[in-house]
């Protein structure tokens, strides 16, 4: 684990790099306030930090309160190292935010411990935020095939919609359904189908651009929102997905198993903006207008009407 030591004092430094190396930290070691600032307010800051109270530029206790004002993921803990032990400066140390104190001249073994302390609260810190990490994931996933959830895709949409309003005017959504899916889960069985679903969607998500989202809508039926895209790039794109379909060939319980989609797209009219709702309804129209001529098709919803773009 890596810690930060600041202190001005060139005697302390050194001490403190030589015990934290010897218990095993990796220790990152700066003279004043304003180092020590860019150190921790770094991506990969360290997680426990300890500062003198005095320093030039800004002090432990300067430190402490910007530290604890900045809007972060993982948090920092604050061992103070002070020669006031004064119990209202003791206060005001932990008032700024800092986590611990130790009075200099320092006890070895007692800062090992207090450090060690320091140390669990971050181990446990993380494993919340690990346990945060699963459990959206879970709220946001579908979790057959990984993609997004109806819930979120549909959440995807409606915050490209607003953007797309208020900035460049360009989003396309496509929304595409496997053919005949029933026929294969009739002859292969519903472990197959699932197996198919679930390979297809790994294909898929591969193909994407990554600002691009795919979600589950239904039960074998897919949106993907396709930011600044226009009618050309968006058909573009249901093509390059058309044929990842066509080409995959999924194996399911050792079975060799191929399928095809029929596609709807549809593009967001700055001239008649509407909602999320407009689009997934010009794209469902455009959908059925594939099933309707054979299917494994794509058609777009223009303002000229249904068009075939594949
Ligand atoms: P079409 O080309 O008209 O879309 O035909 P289809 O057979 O795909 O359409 P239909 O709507 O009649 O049937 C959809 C099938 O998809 C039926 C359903 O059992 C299957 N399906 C939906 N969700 C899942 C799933 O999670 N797993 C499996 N194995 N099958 C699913
Ligand atoms: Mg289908
Ligand atoms: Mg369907």
């Amino acid at each position: 684990m890596k810690v930060l030591v600041a202190d001005d004092s060139l005697v302390i430094r050194r001490l403190l790099e030589s015990c934290l190396s010897a218990w095993g930290y990796e220790v990152v070691s700066v003279a004043d306030g304003g180092a020590a600032w860019a150190a921790l307010s770094a991506e990969d800051a360290p997680a426990i930090a300890i500062l003198d109270w005095m320093m030039p530029l800004h002090s432990g206790l300067d430190l402490c309160r910007m530290l604890r004002a900045l809007p972060r993921h993982s948090y920092t803990y604050i061992l103070l190292l002070t020669s006031k032990g004064l119990r209202e400066d003791i206060v005001e140390g932990l008032g700024a935010g800092a986590d611990d104190y130790v009075v200099k001249p320092f006890d070895k073994y007692e800062l090992e411990v207090r450090l060690r302390a320091g140390r669990r609260i971050i181990d446990l810190q993380a494993e919340l935020i690990r346990t945060q990490e699963a459990l959206r994931e879970q709220a946001t996933r579908d979790a057959l095939t990984g993609v997004w959830n109806r819930h979120s895709i549909l959440e995807i949409l409606s915050r490209e919609v607003d953007r797309a309003g208020r900035k460049c005017g360009l989003l396309g959504l496509l929304m595409f359904d496997l053919d005949h899916f029933k026929d294969i889960n009739d002859t292969f069985g519903h472990q197959c189908g699932d197996q198919v679903l679930s390979g297809l969607a790994g294909r898929l998500r591969n193909a994407l651009r990554s600002y691009d989202s795919i979600g589950r809508y239904g039960g074998e039926e897919f949106l993907v929102v396709v930011p600044h895209a226009d009618a050309d790039a968006l058909a573009s794109q249901a093509r390059r997905l058309k044929s990842v379909i066509e080409g995959a060939v999924l194996d399911a319980e050792g079975r060799q198993i191929s399928v095809t989609a029929s596609f709807g797209a549809s593009v967001f009219d700055p001239l008649q903006p509407g909602s999320p709702d407009t689009l997934i309804r010009a794209a469902d129209a455009a959908l059925y207008q594939s099933k309707k001529v054979g299917r494994n098709a794509i058609f777009l919803a223009s303002p000229n009407g249904l068009q075939r773009v594949d």
